[in-house]
């Protein structure tokens, strides 16, 4: 932001009322709120201003929402235009030019295959209600109720509401192993762990005696976000495909956070070259604003009118900002940018593992990062790797809050540190981000023997 540009700076006693207020008066439910003690009141592209006047470089994105950063112009200009045009901002789900062109934009990202045969449904805004039609859907499709699902899996927070519903079904999860080359639930790592993860997957569907009912789909991140930044290798992607396909089980691919560049290719399924059968898709395709579909093959699109309905499904000015954003991360190539600069931070985060004991692993696809703490001395759990340092983590998210950037926390244990900046990130910028957290990392590890007090858990 320019200096010159006026300020919005609250007096420190404003600011720190807020958060009293907050505190006093939101839920015990908050998340982000409790370990980010700030009060936004301007942004522009990685920079978020608070309203005591500090600047913060904003490295969580609004939990990866923001792939053009906040307040990018083109997403300015395109919410701005349906505004001035006099266009209905509320519209249920009808056809409107917005939504026409938005589907358009869409479309042409997608892969080819489930371009050219694909339905999309509009669902209400969150992603995680867009998980809910996926498995609706495939649950009607197939007559199946069963879903396979995987360890460490973040898909949203609305299941119980599904489970509550007049008419749902209840939904039988059966849980099968991620492929984790740290923290390898086979203890080996590499692609041999991948292999038996796939192995056990195969045979939990094959045995007669294993307990599982033939499933109506299997949903997967292409890269674990919350569960701690895992990206699946592409040949154990390519086998859960052939897996499924061979068995006749819907493939649904959530792509709420990894869609829109993010990872290094414009959706993550395109690095194996796996075609699902669904696709989830939030966050980042709403241009910041609240957007949720999924997009599935047409022989899929069994089920009656109003199977899965909802008032906010027309966001017309998500639709438009969404269409904006797609169309600039196309245009600008900012997936093959984000793949970029994604392999070059990793690498000088990889280097802090060096000289940072507690850095236990470093990983991460694209612009989408983690840093695993972990207690390098102490006896860990049965998986060959140290114990997770959850304390540690929390401390180095306030000792880079300290020094001006945000960073998220996540994992199974809230030990990884995770970076999700916009795509729009300059060298500079990466550099800037990456002396702040190498600094704070120091910083945390000096004082991590001092009592924390800090009430933060993983948030989402
Ligand atoms: N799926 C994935 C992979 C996610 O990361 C998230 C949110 N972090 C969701 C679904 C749920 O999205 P929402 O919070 O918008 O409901």
């Amino acid at each position: 932001m320019a200096a010159t540009e006026p300020t919005t700076v609250a007096p420190p006693a404003a600011h720190e009322g807020i958060l009293r207020r907050q505190s006093l008066r939101e839920s015990a439910a908050r998340t982000y709120a409790r370990s980010l003690p700030i009060v936004p009141v301007r942004a522009r592209g990685l920079t978020i201003e608070g309203a005591d006047g500090r600047r913060y470089l904003d490295c969580l994105s609004g939990a990866g929402t923001l792939a053009l950063g906040h307040n990018h112009p083109v997403v300015l200009e395109a919410i701005r235009k349906v505004i001035d045009s006099g266009a209905p901002l509320h519209v249920l789900d009808l056809a409107t030019p917005v939504k026409d062109a938005f589907t358009t934009e869409l479309f042409a990202t997608l892969p080819r295959e489930l371009a050219e045969d694909a339905r999309i449904q509009f669902c209400g805004p969150a992603g995680t209600d867009a998980v809910e039609a996926a498995l609706k859907l495939v649950r009607t499709a197939t007559g199946r109720t069963g879903l396979l699902a995987f360890t460490g899996a973040y898909h949203g927070m609305t299941a119980g509401a599904l489970d509550a519903s007049g008419g749902a079904t209840d939904v039988r999860v059966t849980r099968l192993p991620y492929p984790h080359d740290y923290r390898c639930p086979f203890g080996i790592g590499g692609e041999r762990g991948a292999e038996l993860s796939a192995r056990w997957t195969e045979n939990v569907l094959d045995d007669p005696k294993s307990g599982v009912p033939d499933p109506a789909g299997m949903i997967l991140e292409p890269v674990q976000g919350e569960g701690g930044v895992i990206p699946a290798p592409d040949t154990w992607l390519r086998r859960m495909r052939q897996i499924t396909a061979d068995r006749s089980i819907p493939l649904i691919a959530d792509e709420v956070q990894t869609g829109v560049g993010r990872t290094g290719a414009f959706w993550a399924v395109e690095h194996s070259g796996v075609v699902p059968d669904v696709m989830v898709m939030s966050k980042a395709i709403g241009g910041s604003l609240p957007l949720a579909v999924i997009v599935y093959r047409s022989a899929l699109d069994l089920w009656r009118p109003g199977a899965h309905a909802g008032t906010f499904r027309g966001n017309q000015l998500a639709m438009a900002a969404g269409a904006a954003t797609l169309t600039f991360v196309r245009e600008n190539r900012l997936a093959e940018r984000a793949a970029t600069l994604g392999a070059r931070m990793l690498g000088r985060l990889q280097g802090l593992a060096a000289t940072h004991p507690c850095v236990g692993d470093v990983r991460g696809r694209g612009l989408m990062l983690g840093v695993e703490l972990v207690a390098p001395d102490a006896d860990g759990p049965h998986d060959g790797a140290p114990p997770p340092a959850p304390a540690l983590a929390a401390a180095v998210q306030r000792a880079c809050l300290d020094r001006g950037l945000i960073v998220e926390l996540g994992g199974r244990h809230g030990a990884v540190v995770r970076l999700l900046p916009p795509l729009t990130l300059t060298d500079e910028q990466a550099s800037a981000v990456l002396d702040r957290f190498a600094d704070a990392l120091t910083a945390a590890q000096r004082t991590r023997h001092q009592p924390l007090t800090s009430d933060t858990g993983p948030s989402r």
